[in-house]
């Protein structure tokens, strides 16, 4: 598997690595330098509807959200059967202490041991007293055996089947903690495959939008990151194979719209006459009654600044769930406006992401140091081309094993 280089030490053949960088969208990647002595393939990537929470289980899978069945964190409860049943009486602690962020993220760390969940998990804005009406989505680490929702295997689950010795990033840690794990795994030369989680750039997106002084920053950061990771792979490996991608690009805040609040004045009764989810970018009901269906959908129609969804369109981005899993009407806000207040924010943020896919803003990117690479067109075909680096790879190395099998043979 291994020979000896010149310096004495193990030389691997070839590694495969795949580093992602959370939202580094094709318009900062075209605007920005980026490792443009190295990266001779620099390609926009489309991306899928919704969230990091779809397109991250998306490219692990190679299969769109209906199947998969991951799109927004928080959907509608079945019944009891959510970790939220007993929450009712949450209902009974003031707003005033609820809202407060860090009251939430306190609660949000003491819940999720409770349930077990081993997701993400945040509880954001969500309101405490109809938390019981929901459930949460990503109740399982992705990263794990059996995270996806949809029973399917991820990539990690193709290479500890096929017993491909991997390094795979933890996505509880921190940037600098991952690259410096990394880092160890490559000086390794039985690894084949790498897979490396940096997901800080996000929320700096986030919070500056996408001309803030810590975007350049982080850029060039990055930059220097690839480049010490680079230089040692290629110490311990003869051939290197880099491929630099992300999830989506990142849109600025034109505008806030208090929907929620709009739809609170309708007089219906949340719960009882309709269930609804306000993301970030989009509004997801469920209707209870004719009434409330009717007066909704027509509040929603005298918004200029977003649309309803039509099935077809959710059927094409890959979002037609079965039994309207994540709500029976979508409302997608135009590019660049926010909902605000709603159920994952108070505050407004610089910029978003979770618009029409198609908008050059969502698009996400896609890179690598071999020239005829192929080139993965949406965010689901990058499970195809990890999954072909991984085959050659252990096509590799049943050829190097058949030969040194061989070679000890008498
Ligand atoms: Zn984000």
């Amino acid at each position: 598997m291994t020979q000896p280089a010149k310096n004495g030490a193990d030389m691997g053949e070839r590694i495969s690595l795949f580093v992602f960088i959370d939202a580094f969208g094709w318009e900062l990647v075209k605007y920005y330098p980026f490792l443009d002595d190295i990266l001779m393939v620099k390609a926009p990537m489309d991306t899928v509807f919704g969230y990091s929470s779809t397109c991250i289980p998306t490219i692990l899978t190679g299969k769109m959200p209906r199947e998969h069945g991951h799109f927004a964190f928080f959907t509608r409860a079945n019944g009891d059967n959510t970790p939220f049943a007993r929450y009712k009486l949450l209902a009974r602690i003031p707003r005033a202490i609820t809202r407060r962020g860090r009251v939430r993220a306190r609660m949000s760390k003491i819940l999720k041991p409770l349930h077990g969940i081993t997701g993400y998990f945040q509880l954001y804005n969500m309101p405490f007293e109809h938390l019981h009406r929901f459930d949460y989505t990503e109740k399982h680490d992705l990263f794990q055996p059996g995270g996806i929702n949809g029973g399917m295997p991820t990539i990690f689950d193709y290479l500890r089947i096929n017993d491909i010795p991997a390094h795979i990033a933890d996505w509880h840690l921190s940037e600098t903690q991952n690259l410096a794990a990394a880092r160890r795994a490559l000086r390794n030369p039985r690894i084949r495959f790498a897979f490396v989680y940096l997901g800080a750039m996000d929320s700096i997106l986030h919070n500056e939008g996408k001309f803030g002084d810590g975007v350049p920053n982080k850029i060039r950061w990055y930059g220097h990151e690839i480049r010490r990771l680079l230089d040692i792979a290629r110490r311990h490996y003869r051939e290197v194979r880099l491929f630099v991608f992300s999830d989506h690009g990142m849109t600025d805040t034109t505008d806030c719209c208090p929907l929620m609040q709009r739809i609170e004045r309708l007089g219906l009764e949340f719960g009882r006459d309709y269930l609804a989810v306000y993301d970030s970018t989009m509004a997801r009901f469920w209707f209870h009654t004719p009434d409330a269906r009717h007066r909704i959908t027509d509040a929603l129609s005298a918004e200029p600044r977003g649309s309803i969804l039509s099935p077809e369109q959710l059927a094409r981005w890959g979002c037609d769930f079965p039994e309207n899993h994540y709500g029976e009407c979508f409302f997608l806000m135009n590019p660049g406006i926010l909902l605000c207040p709603s159920f994952m924010g108070e505050k407004p943020l610089a910029a978003m992401h979770g618009y029409d896919p198609q908008h050059p803003d969502s698009t996400a990117a896609f890179m690598s140091n071999i020239p005829d690479t192929p080139r993965p067109h949406r965010l689901d075909n990058i499970f195809a081309l990890m999954r072909d680096e991984a085959d050659a790879i252990s096509g590799a190395t049943a050829t190097e094993a058949a030969k040194s099998s061989q070679e000890v043979a008498p």
